[in-house]
This record gives structure tokens, C-alpha cells and sequence, in this order.
């Protein structure tokens, strides 16, 4: 998928763009999706693709909705990050190449991972997977 800089601005608007195509970081519980617990599955607001279940989200003080584990584990891209004088995992949208945020290696359960994605990076629809 190849759009120019001005198609996903348009497409996206301005917050969107900054995070999905700029790396940006909305400020910390300022998601829309945050604290959401309905069941469902959220999507890349860049292209649609099916990227995290509600099943594997949890509540995490960090302030990003916060999963164990994506729905599809070759709908994300896992890259090298060492913005910000640290070194980190990106997570992006396989598909579109969106920034999603990172993953953490300090989360619960049997993976023991926290993917901490932006609100703004995703849509929740209360559908089943597919
Ligand atoms: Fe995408």
C-alpha cells in the first residue's frame, strides 16, 4: 500500500496522521480506547486490517491500550527503535506500515509481552474476528 504523505493526511486527519505515519505518541490516557472492556476487535485506522482481540487486553497503568498478544501475529511488523535515547520494539501495521507503538517484554500472562498501541493508531467495532 503506497499513499503520499498528502493521501493519508487527508484520509487520516491531523492527530491520526502524526501518529500513524509520523511515529508520534498520544499523551498518556487521552485514548478514546483506553479504558474500553466491551468485546470486540480493533482494527489499523490506516487500512482496516484486524490487528489486536479484546480477549488479550488489559489494564495497565501506562496510559495505551495495552494487549497480551495480537489477533494475527503476522499482521504486525516487530522493528528495532532507538529513538529517544532508548531501544525499543516498534510495532507496526504490517499492511500499511502504520506506527502502532511498542512492545514491552513486562507484561502478564504466558507471554509475558505488553503491546502498548496507540488509541488513535486503532478503530474498535464490537464484530467478531475476520
Ligand atoms: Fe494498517
Amino acid at each position: 500500500m503506497v499513499k503520499s504523505d498528502e493521501e493519508w493526511r487527508s484520509q487520516l486527519g491531523p492527530e491520526r496522521f502524526e501518529v500513524l505515519r509520523r511515529a508520534g505518541t498520544e499523551r498518556p490516557w487521552s485514548g478514546e480506547h483506553v479504558t474500553n472492556h466491551a468485546d470486540g476487535t480493533y482494527r489499523c485506522a490506516g487500512c482496516g486490517n484486524v490487528l489486536f482481540a479484546s480477549g488479550t487486553k488489559f489494564d495497565s497503568p501506562c496510559g495505551w491500550p495495552s494487549f497480551t498478544e495480537p489477533a494475527v501475529a503476522d499482521a504486525v511488523l516487530a522493528v528495532e527503535d532507538r529513538s529517544h535515547g532508548m531501544v525499543r520494539t516498534e510495532v507496526r501495521c504490517r499492511r500499511c506500515g502504520g506506527h502502532l507503538g511498542h512492545v514491552f517484554d513486562d507484561g502478564p500472562g504466558p507471554t509475558g509481552q505488553r503491546w502498548c498501541i496507540n488509541s488513535l493508531s486503532l478503530d474498535f467495532g464490537p464484530f467478531a474476528l475476520g
